[in-house]
């Protein structure tokens, strides 16, 4: 965990604005700022002890399985239940924002869109 608080951490105060389209007591998920498809959402672990889903797997399985469950429903709901589920991991894999956070992809999605 870096000291200063990630940007997914200061969406969840509402330090900054997001488009949040679900919230529970331990996940959160928002529009991407930039899409990359019609349908592009982040869902988030409200701690940000995990860097990336590796940690998130060995630290806290059952909150992995919550973000999959959340990114399902979220697919069902908002994309007919057909999406792509992203984790990059690591700086070299596009990692830009190390508080771990699937990325949801829908909606007529071109081939080659990596998220
Ligand atoms: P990564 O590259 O780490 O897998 O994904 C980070 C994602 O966060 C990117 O797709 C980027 O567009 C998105 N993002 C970065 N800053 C913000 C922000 O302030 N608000 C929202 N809604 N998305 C953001």
């Amino acid at each position: 965990m870096s000291d200063s608080p990630s940007i997914f951490t200061k969406i969840i105060a509402r330090e900054i604005p997001a488009d949040i389209v679900f919230e529970s007591d331990a996940v959160i998920a928002f529009r991407d700022i930039a899409p990359q498809a019609p349908v592009h959402l982040l869902v988030v672990p409200k701690t940000e002890e995990f860097a990336n889903v590796t940690e998130l797997a060995a630290g806290n399985p059952a909150l992995l399985a919550e973000l999959v469950s959340v990114a399902q429903s979220l697919a069902d709901e908002y994309a007919g239940g057909q999406y792509r589920l992203i984790f990059n991991t690591g700086e070299n894999a596009g990692q830009t924002v190390f508080h771990v956070h699937a990325h949801v992809l829908g909606g007529n999605l071109e081939e080659g869109t990596l998220g």
